[in-house]
């Protein structure tokens, strides 16, 4: 099993679209719980931390990966 690493500000990938059709979830909050915005409805959800590491499915773009895409494009 793959170790299961999340920083706030990643853009994560869960098991479950989102209702509005998007898979992916911008982390905005970690603590016991974590805040999740949907990217495409910006609808946010607050679920234990337990819970969002059991659904999440992968790390799409991490913080600071997209920092370096950012400098490819300027
Ligand atoms: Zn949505």
């Amino acid at each position: 099993m793959e170790r299961k690493s999340f920083e706030l500000g990643d853009i994560v990938q869960m098991k479950k679209p989102h209702p509005c059709g998007t898979n992916e979830m911008e982390i905005i909050r970690m603590g016991m719980d974590i805040r999740i915005k949907c990217v495409g409805c910006q609808h946010s959800v607050l679920i234990p931390r337990a819970k969002f590491e059991k659904n999440m499915k992968k790390v799409l773009r991490s913080k600071s990966n997209a920092d370096e895409q950012n400098s490819e494009t300027i």
